[in-house]
C-alpha cells in the first residue's frame, strides 16, 4: 500500500552536521535516558495544559497576568529540555543503533519523531522565538480591538508583522529534508500535519470544491427546507447537559477518566493518563451548538483515551496530527451524531427531556433540523456541507499572504471575492469577514487545512468502518457504539505517531486519502433530505 517509513539514514542526515554523537553508552541505556528526559518535558506540557484548562474554566479574570507568567516559565523550561544538547547526542547515537533497525518498532518511531521535533525546535533562532512570543499578545490585542471596531485597517500592520515573522520562521525550518519543490508554507504546515504538502492538499481540495459549490447552490434553492425554528425553542440548560452526558457516555466517553465542564470556547485537553477534560457551552435557544459541540469534543477525547498508556509521554503515545484528530471529532459529530439511526435511539429520550420543544415533532422533522444547511459568512457556525468552503478560502488566501503576493492590506477585498465565489455570500463587515478567526493573529498559519483534511479523513475512515461492520446503523439505532469505537481504536487510535497521517488513513481504509467518500456521504444524506437530484 505504498507505505514509506523513514529509515535510519534520514535521522542520521538531520543530525550529523551539528551534533557530536555519544558513542560511549550502550543503546538501551541511551534510549532509557532519552525517554526519561522526554517524559519530564511532557510533564511540563501537561502541567501547562492543566493551567490553561483552569484559565478557561475557573480562573478569576484578575489572575490573567500571573497565569501568563506561569505558562511562559513552563514553556521556556519545556523548550530548554527538548533542545538540550544531550538530547541531540542521544538521538544521534541512537540513529545508527540496532534499536531502530525495524522502522516500525517503538524505539524507531520515537527516535524518528523526537529527531523531527528536536530539529524543528533547534533550527529556530532564539531571537525569532522571543520576537514572536512578544508580538503575538500585542497582535491579539489589536485583533480584538479591530474586530470590536469593525476596522481591518487597524489590524493590517499587525498581520503584516506576523506574516514577516512567520516567513522568517519558515525560512529557518525549510531544508532539503522537505524534498524538491517544497515551499515556505510547507514548512509551517508540517508542524500541524507531519509530511503534508500544500500542493497535494490543493489537489485534494480542488476536487472537493468542485463537488461542494454546486451542491450548496442546489440546497439553497431546494423547495424542501427544514423547520429552522424547531431547535431554537427553549431547551433548559440542565436537561441539555443531561442529554449530552448520556450521549457522551453511550458512545464510549469514560467519565471515570474524563470530565465535562463549561467554557466560552469548546475544547478537549489531555492532562495525562486517566485525566481528560472536555468543555462546552450551553445556550437555551440553540440545541445544535452544545449537543454537537459535546459530541465533537468527545470524538477528540476518544482518540486521546485510545492512545496506548504505556507510551504516554513519548510520540508513540501521542496523536499523530491535527487532521487525524479532527477526523475523529467530525466522525462522531457528523457521521454518527447527525445520522438518522443515532436519533432513532436518542430522539424518544430527547422528547421526554424537552416535551415543550419536541413533544409534537416527528423523528424525521428533527433529523432534518439537525442537518440544516445554510451558506453564511461565519465559519464556526457553518454546517457540514458549507464548512469546508470556508476552509478552502482560508487555505488559498494564507498561502498568497505568506508569499506576499497578496498584501495584508488587500485581504478584505480578496476575502469577499472568495466568499462570493464559493458560498454565494458577501460579508457585510470586516468583523463578519476576514476578522472572524483568531488563528492568524496568533501566528497559526498552515493550521486551517487540517480542519478539512479531518472531514475528508473522517468520512473515508467511517466508510471503511461501515464496510467492515455492515450493520452499524442497526447498532446505532439500538444505542450501541462499541463496534465502531473498537474499529477506530484498532485502526487509528492505538498507532499514535507510528505512521504518517496519510499512511495511517491508507492502511486503515485500503486507499489513499481522497475527497470521494466525503462527497458521497454528503450526497447520500442531503439529496433525499432536500429532495434534490445530484
Ligand atoms: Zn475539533
Amino acid at each position: 500500500m505504498g507505505v514509506r517509513p523513514r529509515g535510519r539514514l534520514w535521522t542520521r542526515y538531520l543530525l550529523a552536521s551539528t551534533i557530536p554523537c555519544d558513542t560511549t553508552m550502550d543503546p538501551a541505556a541511551q534510549y532509557d535516558e532519552l525517554l526519561t528526559r522526554v517524559r519530564e518535558a511532557f510533564l511540563l506540557t501537561s502541567t501547562s495544559a492543566l493551567l490553561s484548562w483552569d484559565e478557561q474554566c475557573y480562573m478569576p479574570p484578575g489572575g490573567a497576568a500571573h497565569r501568563g507568567n506561569q505558562l511562559a516559565l513552563l514553556a521556556g523550561l519545556h523548550h530548554e529540555r527538548l533542545t538540550h544538547p544531550r538530547i541531540g547526542e542521544l538521538l544521534c547515537a541512537l540513529a545508527d543503533s540496532s534499536l531502530v533497525a525495524d522502522p516500525l518498532a517503538p524505539a524507531a518511531v520515537n527516535v524518528r519523531e523526537l529527531t523531527r521535533t528536536y530539529r524543528r525546535l533547534s533550527r529556530l533562532p532564539r531571537m525569532l522565538v522571543e520576537e514572536l512570543a512578544r508580538t503575538i499578545p500585542l497582535s491579539q490585542h489589536a485583533w480584538v480591538a479591530a474586530r470590536r471596531d469593525n476596522k481591518f485597517a487597524d489590524f493590517a500592520p499587525w498581520l503584516n508583522k506576523i506574516l514577516t515573522l512567520k516567513r522568517h520562521e519558515a525560512e529557518a525550518l525549510l531544508d532539503d529534508s522537505y524534498g524538491p519543490g517544497a515551499t515556505l508554507y510547507d514548512a509551517l504546515l508540517d508542524e500541524y500535519e507531519p509530511g503534508a504538502r500544500a500542493a497535494d492538499i490543493a489537489e485534494l481540495f480542488a476536487g472537493l470544491r468542485n463537488e461542494l459549490v454546486p451542491l450548496v447552490t442546489k440546497i439553497t434553492h431546494a423547495r424542501q427546507q427544514p423547520n429552522r425554528e424547531l431547535l431554537r425553542r427553549e431547551f433548559p440548560l440542565d436537561r441539555q447537559r443531561l442529554l449530552a452526558e448520556e450521549a457522551a457516555r453511550a458512545v464510549g466517553f469514560d467519565f471515570h477518566t474524563g470530565r465535562l465542564d463549561t467554557a466560552p470556547h469548546p475544547f478537549c485537553t489531555h492532562i495525562g493518563p486517566g485525566d481528560l477534560r472536555i468543555t462546552t457551552r450551553f445556550k437555551t435557544n440553540d440545541f445544535n451548538d452544545s449537543f454537537f459541540g459535546v459530541l465533537h469534543e468527545v470524538g477528540h477525547a476518544l482518540y486521546e483515551q485510545g492512545l496506548e498508556p504505556e507510551h504516554y509521554g513519548t510520540p508513540l503515545g501521542e496523536a499523530v496530527s491535527l487532521g487525524i484528530h479532527e477526523s475523529q471529532s467530525r466522525l462522531w459529530e457528523n457521521a454518527v451524531g447527525r445520522s438518522r439511526s443515532f436519533w432513532q435511539h436518542f430522539f424518544p429520550r430527547a422528547q421526554r427531556l424537552f416535551p415543550d420543544a419536541l413533544g409534537a415533532a416527528t423523528l424525521d422533522e428533527f433529523y432534518f433540523a439537525v442537518n440544516e444547511v445554510e451558506a453564511g459568512p461565519n465559519r464556526v457556525q457553518a454546517d457540514e456541507v458549507t464548512y469546508n468552503l470556508h476552509i478552502i478560502a482560508r487555505f488559498e488566501l494564507e498561502q498568497v499572504l505568506l508569499t506576499g503576493e497578496l498584501p495584508a492590506a488587500d485581504l478584505p477585498g480578496a476575502w469577499a471575492e472568495k466568499y462570493r465565489h464559493y458560498l454565494g455570500v458577501t460579508p457585510v463587515t470586516d468583523s463578519e469577514g476576514c476578522l472572524q478567526d483568531i488563528h492568524w493573529c496568533e501566528g497559526l498559519l498552515g493550521y486551517f487545512p487540517t480542519y478539512t483534511l479531518g472531514n475528508l479523513y473522517g468520512a473515508q475512515l467511517f466508510a471503511a468502518a461501515r464496510r467492515a461492520l455492515p450493520d452499524l446503523d442497526v447498532q446505532f439505532a439500538r444505542g450501541e457504539f462499541a463496534g465502531l469505537l473498537d474499529w477506530l481504536r484498532e485502526n487509528v487510535h492505538r498507532h499514535g505517531h507510528r505512521f504518517r497521517p496519510t499512511e495511517l488513513v491508507e492502511r486503515a481504509t485500503g486507499e489513499k486519502p481522497s475527497p470521494r467518500h466525503f462527497a458521497a456521504a454528503l450526497a447520500a444524506k442531503f439529496a433525499p433530505l432536500y429532495e434534490i437530484s445530484l
